[in-house]
């Protein structure tokens, strides 16, 4: 059932799977009800009230100070709400729905509500019932950190600690906001102040950076065409309005109450601009491993280049450019000014133009999320300049020559390098922001947290050999996603299509599946030469089957007529035919000669089948 509910490209016929359809219904719910006053449908106002008046009993909560449960202490009774509005919640607390912010602009955190505040010490539980706080509350109306803050930094000479202070605050509370005790509430606001966080104060919550970009220095989308170069902007990034700020599926337990800053500029001259070529490599081995490796070349016989063998468990395309880049900024001073010479567009996007939006949906569905993550942490951390240049349009092709060289030196290597990719916590951005989800990314999130501990050990093992035999005809391995696309492709017969698609996925009932059923184990055995059947067995490998002998040599036949050499037919060779190009040797593609083999290959394997 959860291989029939995967997505197809990741190997599934992506039937509706309903549990998690209604959760991410629920949380599509859930979007409305913290959408921004202006937006919000109005059942979320009556839903707001519901909760409102669902608070728990402890700790005590006056009505006036009851803004909103997802951005305050206090939460609702679970047993007081409505069955719906229920659901909602428990959902909500299910995927980690959380105000969440690596750092917060000033006028943001002035937004925030002040009583019950997320970010605040334990000192303020005692000041949220304060009785002047009903005073603030009541008479002068505060309910943000503002609001306090305009009201604890008053200050005229004429004021004084007593309640016939004379001063105009003082005198302006006493008629407008039938204030008694003016100094008093004043004072009291002083205290609530103190009690904000660093990262939550609005003078504290902006990190002072040691580099400053200017707008115009920064690539946006609209002149990508023409720009060789990229600046990546290291600012951190701030929700821009309240409801920006909440994001569900975080994976942390405990918010971090420091905010994200750049490394202090080390003292002395600024170090020269260093230029690094970088590349990469990747490969499936036979035994299905994925093996990266990244290159960094700084010059000829300079010590500073790299070669690397990226760890077997972050192995992916693309891994080892990032690993490069993580490695060499692990070991380069950090103030020195960066220009990373790359091939890959994708990874100088997903830095530049890509990035508010890949940190938006969480780098859902990027292959080397975690590598990503801590890159883009690290080089925010860095206090100079970073800039990202298309190494396609530079004139040096030497350089990329060289890092892919060191790329591949780094694949042969026994031992992998180990590389620093843990991020500091207040650095690490968690989640999904909750205002731009729509239901099927929620789906998608939710569905990625169920599957993960569900993965066939069987598909496994036959899309590693796949990609290997895939790999070794085309000079480069494609990711799984294509294996799972290209077998549905519509030149391929439906009935074939299914049989590769069961085929990958192991789904035939012979073989290993006999052995669990008692009194059947035979029947998991080769009917001619009793040993243990797989369908790589039926197809190529059984010597006493006529079938396969017969047509495989009647395959081979035809296609000598045309071609020269028939190559090596191994079970990844049948499962990944429909991705694998034949060029002929001055690499250009053999177009006819590639379609022939598929199409023989393909019938002769399901005809033995
Ligand atoms: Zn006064
Ligand atoms: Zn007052
Ligand atoms: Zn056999």
């Amino acid at each position: 059932m959860e291989t029939l509910c995967a997505p197809i490209a990741k190997g599934g016929k992506n039937v509706l799977h309903l549990k998690s359809h209604n959760e991410a219904i629920k949380l599509k719910w859930l979007k409305c009800l913290l959408a921004p006053i202006e937006t919000r449908p109005q059942w979320a106002f009556f839903a707001n009230a519901i909760l409102a008046k669902a608070a728990l009993n402890s700790p005590i909560v006056k009505h006036s100070a009851k803004i909103n449960p997802f951005l305050q202490t206090w939460s609702p009774s679970q047993k007081r709400l409505p069955s719906h509005l229920r659901r909602i919640i428990q959902t909500a607390k299910k995927y980690g729905t959380r105000w969440e912010a690596i750092t917060i602009n000033p006028s943001i955190a002035r937004e925030l509500p002040v009583w019950f505040h997320i970010g605040a010490s334990a000192d303020l539980n005692k000041l949220n019932n304060h009785l002047y706080a009903a005073c603030l509350r009541d008479n002068h109306l505060a309910t943000s950190v503002g609001h306090i803050e305009a009201i604890a930094n008053r200050n005229s000479p004429l004021h004084r600690q007593n309640k016939n202070c004379t001063c105009n605050h003082c005198a302006q509370d006493r008629t407008e906001s039938r204030c008694e005790k003016p100094y008093k509430c004043t004072k009291l606001a002083q205290s609530i102040l103190r009690c904000i966080l660093p990262k939550w104060h609005p003078l504290t919550s902006s990190p002072s950076y040691s580099l400053n970009i200017a707008p115009e220095q920064i690539t946006d989308e609209t002149d990508e065409n023409d720009q060789n170069t990229m600046v990546f902007d290291p600012t951190y990034p701030s929700p821009d309005s309240l409801s920006s700020g909440f994001r569900v599926f975080v994976s942390s337990n405990t918010p971090c109450n420091t905010p994200a800053s750049q490394a202090p500029k080390p003292p002395g001259e600024q170090p020269q601009l260093s230029i690094i070529t970088i590349a990469d490599t990747h490969k499936v081995d036979k035994d299905g491993f994925h093996i990266s490796g990244g290159g960094a070349w700084f010059g000829t016989n300079d010590p500073r280049n790299k070669s690397i063998k990226v760890p077997e468990h972050l192995a992916a395309p693309g891994a080892g450019e990032i690993v490069a880049i993580l490695s060499v900024i692990s070991t380069l001073p950090i103030n020195v000014s960066l220009q990373l010479m790359i091939k890959l567009s994708v990874l100088r996007k997903s830095l530049t133009t890509n990035l508010a939006n890949l940190e938006d949906i969480d780098w859902l569905d990027h292959p080397n999320k975690t590598l990503m993550k801590s890159l883009v942490a690290k080089l925010r951390k860095r206090c100079a300049l970073t800039t990202l240049t298309d190494v396609g349009k530079s004139t040096d092709k030497a350089s990329y020559k060289h890092a892919i060289d060191l790329a591949k030196n780094g694949m042969i290597k026994d031992k992998h390098d180990d590389i620093m990719i843990k991020v500091d916590a207040p650095d690490e951005l968690f989640g999904v922001k909750l205002c731009i989800g729509t239901q099927r990314l929620f789906f998608k999130n939710i569905r990625n947290i169920q599957s993960k501990s569900k993965q066939r050990r069987e598909t496994n093992m036959n899309m590693a050999r796949t990609l290997h035999a895939v790999g070794e005809v085309n000079d480069t391995t494609p990711i799984s996603d294509q294996v799972w696309l290209s077998i549905r492709n519509k030149d391929i017969p439906k009935n074939i299509r299914g049989f590769l698609w069961k085929s990958l996925h192991g789904a035939y009932k012979i073989g290993q599946f006999w052995d669990k059923i008692p009194q059947f184990e035979h029947i998991g055995q080769c009917g001619l030469c009793r040993i243990p059947e797989s369908m790589e067995h039926i197809l190529l490998d059984c010597g006493k089957s006529l079938a396969s002998r017969v047509i495989w040599k009647a395959a081979k036949d035809l296609w000598l007529k045309r071609e020269t050499s028939w190559p090596e037919i191994s079970f990844g060779t049948i499962l990944g035919c429909n991705l694998m190009t034949l060029r002929n040797s001055d690499s250009k593609t053999k177009v006819g000669a590639t379609r022939l083999f598929k199409i023989l290959i393909l019938e002769s394997a399901h005809l033995i089948y």
